[in-house]
């Protein structure tokens, strides 16, 4: 008997399912499903304390994996259909350098290093849980449409648990290299469709029903329920006391998504006494929500936004033929399928949300580089939105903020030699094309004749630092 069920958003709706029915919608009208739990019948820890039990189990993999340690706050399945392969051994790191960067008082930045993950980055927390999902269905080959990682981790965890190649949707010339490598290593059928994110998500749901393929794509309820331990983890290493700002990049959505129902289930449990807020920061050349939230003020309005906003701003994207323009390749998406989630999630944790310039981008994330630990460029619009929430006064400087940093450095190795080498047309290429003026923290490689004395004499000229 399970206590887990799937349920409809839509309150006017409400529409319940089956914990075990592969959906990824409402059949009677078509939004976005929960994941919703009988908690009173189920057995909850009484303090989160209680998760440090699990330290000293380290060879059980269920209190290894960084998600699956906190199973007690995910109970939709038992753990003969968990797929694990050492998700979420991530690290919180505070860092002196970023809070000065982003002018916050020293002690007050963290770092949530989701880089550290199998696949390099945080879809790894979801797709643990989406595929032990799977399992439960008895699905038989998954898919997904992708900027790069979420393809890139349903890859690793099909090949690693003995699964058939999953079908991975990508728009073309538009994947980062580290991304688009793992897939194919990882035996991925890998789809590059003549288009972009957006026509790529269309066309693997489409798909998807037509072949009864698994849906791994963050609209997939069941990711986000595993998305939700990088907060419990955040947590932990704060060693169970409450930030007061998280602040994500928004892509698709589902992190913030995830992020959000994280905090409401542990206040409602009883087992937070406050939540944080959140900050989500959209890329300037992907800015729906912050267009949506902030400029034309569409709010979650207890689970009834006004959608006529939301389809007059599609409307206008599509009568300007916009689509989405950033270096920050994760979260160039104009049309989020969790926005709906999003608007709850900022509603439950007094949310903001701001966009940031590709400059702003590609310099935050020097520094986090600089500061010693490497994201790729979606990841830093977190620390890139923090400064702008510090100048603004919207986060107070004594205040303590958690930037999630998604993905690693090496993910998008591209853009980042084009920050720091001397090949301008290179710069020019793949940055200038997208208003980047300057590589304001560059760190240039020198050229040097293969000769001792030359060499000697470059190191004691730029060796100064
Ligand atoms: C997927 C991804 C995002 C965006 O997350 P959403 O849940 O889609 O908003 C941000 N950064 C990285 C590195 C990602 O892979
Ligand atoms: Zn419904």
């Amino acid at each position: 008997m399970s206590h887990a069920y799937q349920r409809c958003i839509n309150p006017d709706c409400a529409a319940t399912y089956d914990v075990a029915e592969p959906l990824f919608g409402c059949s009677a009208c078509g939004d976005l499903l929960d994941v919703a739990y009988e908690w009173d019948r189920l057995p909850l820890p009484r303090s989160l304390r209680e998760f440090e039990a699990s330290w000293s189990e380290r060879d059980n993999p269920l209190c290894f994996s960084g998600v699956w340690r906190f199973r007690a706050l995910l109970p939709f399945v038992t753990s003969e259909y968990v797929v694990t392969i050492g998700e979420g051994q991530t690290l919180l790191r505070q860092s002196e350098r970023v809070a000065a960067y982003v002018g916050l008082s020293p002690g007050r930045l963290f770092l949530q290093y989701e880089g550290l993950n199998p696949s390099g980055s945080f879809k790894d927390n979801g797709m643990t849980a989406c595929l032990s999902h799977a399992r439960l269905c008895g699905a038989k080959r998954a898919a997904c449409a992708s900027t790069g990682n979420t393809s890139a981790s349903l890859a690793l965890f099909c090949a690693a648990a003995g699964w058939p190649s999953p079908i991975v949707f990508v728009g073309s010339g538009k994947i980062a290299y580290g991304k688009l490598s793992q897939a194919l290593e990882y035996g991925a059928l890998t789809l590059q469709i003549m288009g972009d994110f957006d026509d790529a998500m269309r066309q693997v749901q489409q798909a998807a029903r037509h072949l009864k393929l698994y849906l791994a794509n963050s609209l997939n309820p069941f990711r986000l329920e595993g998305q939700k331990a990088i907060m419990y983890r955040v947590l932990e290493s704060l060693r169970w006391t409450v930030p007061d700002w998280i602040v994500v990049p928004g892509g698709n959505l589902g992190n913030s998504s995830a992020f959000g129902k994280a905090w409401q289930e542990l206040r409602d449990l009883g087992l937070v006494d406050r939540v944080p807020r959140l900050a989500i920061i959209n890329a300037a050349g992907a800015d729906t929500l912050y267009q949506l939230y902030e400029v034309r003020g569409l709010r979650w309005n207890g689970g009834r936004p006004d959608m006529r906003l939301v389809e007059e701003f599609y409307r206008q994207l599509d009568a300007q033929n916009k689509r989405a323009n950033t270096i920050a390749s994760a979260i160039e998406i104009n049309r989020p399928v969790n926005l709906k989630k999003a608007l709850r999630a900022l509603e439950i944790c007094d949310g903001v949300v701001r966009r940031v310039t590709d400059q702003e981008i590609l310099d935050a994330k020097a520094q986090v580089g600089a500061g010693g630990l490497g994201c790729e460029p979606a990841s830093a619009a977190s620390v890139a939105g923090v400064k702008r929430l510090v100048e603004e006064g919207v986060i107070g400087r004594d205040e303590t903020v958690v930037c999630i940093l998604t993905g690693h450095l090496l993910k998008d190795p591209v853009a980042t030699v084009a920050y720091h080498g001397t090949d301008q047309k290179q710069f020019e290429a793949v940055l200038g094309s997208r208003g980047v003026k300057r590589a304001t923290f560059a760190n240039r490689p020198v050229v040097v004749p293969n000769d001792l004395e030359e060499i000697l004499r470059a190191i004691q000229l730029y060796a100064t630092r």
